[in-house]
């Protein structure tokens, strides 16, 4: 899953709204920032296949540390942990450990049965993406929902705050049409390094608008 990962940081806005949106959804898309660092250190497979399932073009051999449910679970205690502890109290801590958390229940519902439980565990899946179709109006609703949840309890301080989160939400939308109209990655390298780098562009631009829009 891609853009209903951002949804649900939109999304959680409503639940912590001390919280920056570049926080939230940073919590939320955590372990596919991880991915990319451990299949470049090789510590993480993955191979580009063709037809892996109906949606995307790769196949997830190994990603322990960055998917499975035990690890995405101490992820998340640990980064909300310190986060609330450090800055904002309990509920904040509680907010960016479920949003870690959800990552690995989005993913189970889409993926093929490649998400582990605990390294070296069993694998599950509910395969979401065997249908292109089904992907699309799922993923899509909930991206809609949470900008819009959003939008309803902050308002623009000034021109960044709203051209900004505009910017965003077309930059979202289209990464995600090219990521299904495109083929698949030239080469493993290239793969990494755009999830890398469009990650972090993408925290860094809802961190800036965060601060440029109010409740
Ligand atoms: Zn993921």
């Amino acid at each position: 899953m891609f853009i209903g990962h951002f949804a649900l940081g939109f999304a959680a806005k409503r639940a912590a709204p001390r919280i920056s949106l570049g926080t939230l959804c940073g919590a939320a898309v955590l372990s596919d920032l991880l991915w990319p660092v451990l299949v470049a250190v090789g510590i993480e497979q993955v191979r580009i296949l063709p037809g892996a399932t109906a949606f995307t073009p790769l196949e997830f051999v190994s990603y322990p540390y960055s998917h499975s449910l035990l690890c995405v679970a101490i992820w998340g205690l640990a980064v909300g942990g310190l986060y609330g502890l450090r800055l904002h109290g309990f509920r904040a801590m509680a907010v960016v450990a479920l949003l870690v958390l959800s990552h690995w229940v989005l993913d189970w519902v889409t993926h093929a049965p490649d998400m582990p439980l605990y390294p070296g565990g069993p694998r599950y899946g509910l395969g979401l993406w065997y249908s292109v179709p089904a992907t699309i109006v799922v993923e899509s609703t909930l991206f809609v929902a949470g900008v819009w949840t959003y939008v309803r309890l902050t308002r623009p301080r000034d021109g960044a705050g709203h051209w900004g989160l505009v910017s965003l939400v077309l930059l979202l939308v289209i990464a995600y049409v090219a990521n299904i109209l495109g083929g698949p990655p030239p080469s493993i390298d290239a793969l990494w390094m755009v999830a890398l780098a469009g990650g972090a562009m993408t925290l860094l631009m809802a961190l800036w608008i965060d601060g440029h829009r109010t409740i």
